[in-house]
């Protein structure tokens, strides 16, 4: 395999997505985006083959069944998974491969794929930016802001005790995330401290200060 697997990982409505397209935009022809298989339902802005393939639980299961998935995992009740073909389509023209998928899958694919496999940890401007981006959206129920809060409190804990090597692009700012990115991509990887980051501290003490990411208590 010739490109890269540059993974990106972080809560809904850091920017994974927007930062990944930016720097694809830049070089088209030596960098493609892997669009997902889920059986989720499709959101009125998404397109099929362009946001994800959408398909239904048999059809993921039985593409699953034939060892069609790179990796797959479980996210709020719905299959996501990157197939085979995605990425041998896209690594066989020589690109760099871009990712937006949760941290099972980044593993996964790291542990398939050590030396072709980047992870970057994105982190919004600050815990209460991403709670209110999610409030702002208008979509969330007060049990799915819970949730997608408890989800970014736990991937945050499971980065920082991660085997895996991590860069941080804290997207503060999108022009300089976007060059940070760039740069994580093209030059060899410097192994960093996590918690020495100072966005990435100040994150994780208000992401623990916030009592809407607690555990669920499940009634006896
Ligand atoms: P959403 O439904 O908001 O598009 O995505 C929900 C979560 O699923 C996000 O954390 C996203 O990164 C993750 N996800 C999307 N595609 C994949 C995939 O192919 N594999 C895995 N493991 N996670 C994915």
């Amino acid at each position: 395999m010739s490109g890269k697997l540059v993974v990106l990982v972080g809560p809904a409505g850091a920017g994974k997505t927007t930062l990944a397209h930016r720097v694809i935009d830049r070089s088209p022809e030596r960098r493609g985006f892997s669009v997902s298989h889920t059986t989720r339902p499709m959101r009125a802005t998404e397109q099929n083959g362009v946001d994800y393939w959408f398909v239904t639980r048999a059809e993921f299961e039985q593409l699953r069944d034939q060892d069609g998935f790179a990796e797959w995992a479980e996210v709020h009740g719905n299959y996501y998974g990157t197939s085979r073909a995605e990425i041998a389509r896209l690594t066989g023209a020589g690109r760099d491969v871009f990712f937006d998928i949760d941290i099972v899958g980044a593993h996964n694919l790291w542990r398939q794929y050590p030396s072709e496999v980047r992870l970057i940890f994105v982190l919004p401007p600050s815990w209460q930016v991403l709670v209110q981006r999610l409030v702002d959206r208008g979509s969330e129920t007060e049990a799915s802001l819970r949730r997608r809060l408890r989800t970014a409190r736990r991937e945050l804990q499971a980065v920082l005790a991660s085997p895996a090597p991590w860069t941080v692009v804290h997207n503060d700012d999108l022009g300089r995330a976007t060059a940070d990115l760039e740069r994580a991509v093209s030059e060899p990887l410097q192994p960093t401290a996590m918690e020495q980051h100072p966005g990435l501290r100040a994150f994780l003490r208000e992401a623990m200060a916030d009592p809407r990411a607690d555990a669920e208590v499940t009634a006896q």
